[in-house]
Parts: structure tokens; sequence; C-alpha cells
């Protein structure tokens, strides 16, 4: 028989649900450039009320999100204050520099998250020879630092101080439902104080396509104008917001399993000679694993993987990457862990009878 591939990449290679199929089979549409796709209208709709913002819109993808809001933030040569790992730095294509003409200004913070000590001597203002401040970005969950997510009193006291020093704060939320499970809070008691949220549908929510971004209105409709630059206008865009619906409505309430799922596995893995892990810092559905101490590289252990059917990605030489979610169950994590055991050679502890 063939096993089921193990596909622990990260939570985008989730496949819509049935009931996602279902919507986008049967979702009205009309042209949404026009405005006039109901569906559309209707995620758009929702995603405003449940982050309790004045608007929302729909973009193609996560990327498109955050470099809309940081193109209607910013004027060319200001700086983006960022953690070192944000994801508009180090995986969106330099489209800050190339589209928006923004300089990062990177801070490395413990896990990925920033605190405002950190954030008040970086900020630059009017300057006869430094390029000014134009926005602070931050990162919930933190993608590349394994997950992390921020203490509600810490992006809260950052939002109020970057206002009283006249600057705008973005979120770049992809994963701020899996922050708001983490926590035990809601999504907007975590993100009112932010300019502008993007958050995705496409990853652990599991659609097909898309990402949404919400705020003021007249921030949404600025973005608006930018999504239409970056060609991101679409038309009969209904199909997609129909699943983007299914996924906004239904799938918060299954991100615990997979987080539950990322623990079991970092509790795992740690009981493996040459991985470092600390099984007290996966907190959402991503860990990190630094596997140096194996005496193999991360891309050949990836490749061994995968000849028994388990992806997972290197990052550096030293590190590799998991991230849990609906299309890999605790049997999959099972056996993710028994062919990593054969990989590296490693003999079980325990044997069941
Ligand atoms: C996935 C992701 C995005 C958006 O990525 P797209 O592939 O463009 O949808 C943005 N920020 C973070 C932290 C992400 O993990």
């Amino acid at each position: 028989m063939d096993p089921q591939v193990v596909d622990l990449r990260s939570d985008t290679v989730t496949r819509p649900t049935p009931a996602m199929r279902r919507a986008m089979y049967e979702a009205e549409v009309g042209d949404d450039v026009y405005r006039e796709d109901p569906t559309v209208n209707r995620l758009q709709e929702r995603a405003a009320e449940i982050f309790e913002r004045e608007a929302a819109l729909f973009v193609p993808s996560g990327t498109m999100g955050n470099q809309s809001a940081i193109k209607v933030h910013t004027r060319p040569g200001q700086e983006v204050i960022c953690e070192e790992r944000a994801h508009i730095l180090n995986h969106e294509m330099g489209m800050m520099s190339a589209f928006s003409g923004t300089v990062p200004r990177a801070i490395r913070a413990e896990d990925g998250i920033l605190k405002w000590e950190l954030i008040a001597p970086q900020i630059r203002g009017r300057s006869d020879h430094r390029s000014r401040t134009g926005l602070v970005e931050l990162e919930n969950t933190s993608n590349l630092a394994g997950g992390s997510v921020y203490p509600r009193e810490l992006s809260d006291e950052i939002c109020d101080r970057a206002h009283e020093a006249g600057l705008p704060a973005h979120l770049d939320g992809a994963r701020i439902f899996n922050a708001s499970v983490a926590l035990g809070q809601s999504v907007p008691d975590l993100t009112r104080k932010f300019d502008s949220v993007m958050f995705c549908l496409s990853k652990g929510l599991g659609a097909p396509v898309g990402s949404v971004l919400v705020g003021s209105k007249n921030f949404i409709e600025e973005a608006r104008l930018v999504r239409k630059m970056l060609g991101g206008g679409m038309r009969q865009a209904g199909v997609l917001a129909a699943a983007g619906l299914v996924a906004l409505e239904d799938s918060p309430k299954g991100l615990h399993i997979d987080h539950e799922n990322a623990k079991f596995l970092a509790l795992g893995l740690a009981d493996f000679p040459g991985i470092k892990i600390d099984p007290s810092k996966v907190v959402t559905n991503i860990l990190f694993l630094d596997v140096s101490g194996t005496g193999l590289i991360s891309f050949e252990i990836s490749k061994r993987l995968a000849v028994q059917r388990v992806l997972a990605n290197g990052v550096t030489p030293k590190t590799m990457r998991m991230v849990t979610h609906y299309d890999v169950d605790r049997a999959g994590c099972e056996r993710a862990l028994q062919a990593l055991r054969e990989v590296l050679g490693v003999k079980q502890k325990k044997v069941f009878a």
C-alpha cells in the first residue's frame, strides 16, 4: 500500500475542504473590479465585522496585502521598522524597496518578538542626513521565529508608542487566528490598535487562495487602488471568496488541534540525539529544529525523508521547519517521527507491546 504523503512543509499546502468546494461551486459572482461580486462583498463585510473594523479588501496573496499596506502607509525613502526575520523583509521579493522605495530597518529580537525598548532607539525623525521612519511592522505569529506570539501588552504598547511618535503600525497577521487560539484572546482584541492588518485565508484556515486586508474605510480605499496597480483587481473572484468565507467561519475552531500536533512533534523530536528543539517554545503550528548534531545537513535529511513520503523543508543547512495543519493528523505526525528515526538511525526508546 502506498502510504499518504505527510506534508509538513507549510500550512499553505492545505487543500480545500468538501464544504469549501461546494461553496465555490454554488458561489454567486459578479465583476469585483466594479464591486459587483456579491460573494467577495460578503467576505469583506464578514472580515470587517470579525475584526471590528470599517472595511476589508480581498487580495490574491498575503504578499500583495502586506505590500499594498506598506505602499499606502509610507513614502519613498522612508524606513520600515520590522524584526530581522520578518516575512515582508525575507520572503516578499524585496518589494518594500522595489515597489514602495522604502528601506527596511531590521531589528533582531528574541523569538522574533519586538519590544518598544528595541524599537525606540531606531526611530528616525526629520533629519538632514538620515531617512525618516515611515512605518512600524509586526508579525503575529512570527513565522521564521517558530510561530511565536506577541503577548497583547507588548503589541498594544508598540502601537500606542508608534502612534505617539506619529507613525502608523501594520500587522502581518498571516496567522493571527493561530495567535488568537494560542493566547485565548479574540482577534479584534489582539489587533485593534494596528492601523491595518493582513491575514491569510490560505494558510491554516485552508482556503485555496487569498488573504484579506482590514482597516479604516479610507485606508482600504487607498489599498484598493494599489491592489489594482499590482494587477490584483480580480473579476468573478466570488468562486475564491466563497471558499474564504467557509475558511473564516469554520476553520479557526480546528486550529488548536494543529497546535497540539506541533507540540506532540516537538516533544518527540526533543528525544532524538543530535536534534535540538525547545518544546516549550512551540506554541502554535510551526516548529524549527536544529539538526546540526545529527551529522547530516537539513537538505539531506529532507531528501531522505521524502523517500519515505514525509516532506519537511531545510531552512538553513542546520535548521529545518515543520508546520502542522489539518491535512496532517496525529497518525501522520507519528509517521513523520518514525521516518526521521529511520533516517537518523535512532533506536526507539520505548517499545510498546
Ligand atoms: C505566508 C505568509 C505571508 C503571505 O504569503 P503569500 O504566500 O504571499 O500569501 C505573509 N506573512 C507571513 C508571516 C506568512 O507566513
